[in-house]
């Protein structure tokens, strides 16, 4: 009786929502992972106790040594940021370095590696191939 019909809109909110996959790899897989354990990004893991506790079960198990000179470190660098990395299952990809070797596992000269690259580099490190 007159009435229309009314009109389909058609605005982005009204589609359902699909989640986003989480990336293939490299710092977004690990902001993705991080955002997955409920998370709102890597600077709040990093502040969390969960993380605490990993960085110092890493501590002691290299005797607070870095894992490339030997010398006193306190840093922890990931090789990977896999989910049981993050959540702490297996701490086998986290190292104990110092400050200037994780510099070293991180930078080629002033610019700072893609995450893939600086794990390839630190593997490198680590078996002693590169100085
Ligand atoms: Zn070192």
């Amino acid at each position: 009786m007159g009435r229309r019909k009314k009109k389909k809109r058609k605005s982005k909110s009204a589609r359902p929502k699909r989640l986003p996959r989480c990336p293939r790899a490299g710092y977004p897989r690990r902001n993705w992972l991080v955002r997955s354990l409920e998370f709102k990004d890597y600077r709040e893991y990093q502040k969390s106790s969960l993380w605490q506790a990993i960085r110092l079960r890493v501590i002691e198990r290299d005797k607070g040594l870095c894992r490339i000179c030997n010398q006193r470190g306190r840093d922890c660098h990931h090789i990977d940021y896999e989910l049981h990395t993050l959540n702490g299952t297996d701490i086998s990809n986290i190292i104990l370095v110092c400050r200037k070797c994780h510099d070293e596992c991180e930078f080629e000269g002033r610019t700072k590696l893609i995450q893939q690259k600086a794990s390839q580099k630190t593997l490198e490190l680590l078996k002693g191939t590169i100085t």
